[in-house]
């Protein structure tokens, strides 16, 4: 079965980018230049995944995710340009599943794409429990963390971070996302913690915790962990 993209973007060029590279990887593809355009698509019939970007004429991405995420649990990346952080956050807050910043690689939107479908395919079946990359290994079932055959002592709270960050493994989760999730609603501002207590979990899970390979910082939007 052909997975159906639906891309909205402006930009001509990295519209047509996008559309080509897809339909060469077997996606069908399907474009919006404006919003309303992108909702008219939705309305007839809702894609496997969306490629959205920020800057659009007629209104701002994150409309078009909290209406999406009102029916659908349907993928949405989004590409932005650097300067857009603030509204990256907003969008992913929303329920935005990933972001990329222009310019990207084929190759690295190829990833993310795969990350995100993966991780609805599995909403529907098992979740994930098990995580792992080089020696680190995570088994949240079990509540067990190994590094090289090793079993690592976590605190509680270091343990829920690093489980939090394995539920979304390959995507990026945001500051917010990680403090409701972690600590609880009303610590959302709380940023200091996750500072502290990422670097914990670094010194324990990294060879270096300076030049980490498994929890990612995502600057001024939050971390991921990586999956290759
Ligand atoms: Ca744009």
């Amino acid at each position: 079965m052909r997975l159906r993209v639906l891309v909205v973007e402006d930009d001509r060029e990295i519209r047509a980018l996008i559309q080509s590279s897809l339909s060469v990887e077997g996606f069908d593809v399907q474009t919006a230049v404006t919003l309303h355009e992108a909702q008219a698509l939705l309305a007839h019939s809702p894609p496997d995944l969306i490629v959205l970007d920020l800057g659009l004429p007629d209104g701002d991405g994150v409309e078009l995710v909290r209406q999406v995420r009102r029916q659908h649990t349907t993928p949405i990346l989004i590409v932005s340009a650097r300067h857009q952080e603030a509204q990256k956050i907003a969008l992913l807050d929303a329920g935005a599943d990933d972001y990329l910043t222009k310019p990207f690689s084929v190759a690295e939107l190829l990833a993310r794409m795969r990350v995100a479908l993966r991780h609805r395919g599995t909403a529907l079946a098992a979740a994930v429990t098990i995580h792992a990359l080089e020696d680190l290994r995570v088994d949240l079932a079990l509540h067990q963390v190994q590094k090289g055959g090793e079993t690592l002592h976590l605190t509680p709270t270091e343990f829920k971070l690093l489980a939090r960050l394995v539920r979304s493994a390959g995507r990026v989760v945001t500051h917010r996302q990680l403090l409701a999730d972690v600590w609880g609603p009303e610590f959302t501002e709380h940023i200091h913690y996750l500072r502290l207590y990422m670097g914990q979990l670094r010194s324990k899970i990294e060879h270096d915790p300076a030049e980490p390979r498994h929890l990612l910082t995502e600057t001024g939007v939050g971390y991921r962990l990586a999956v290759d």
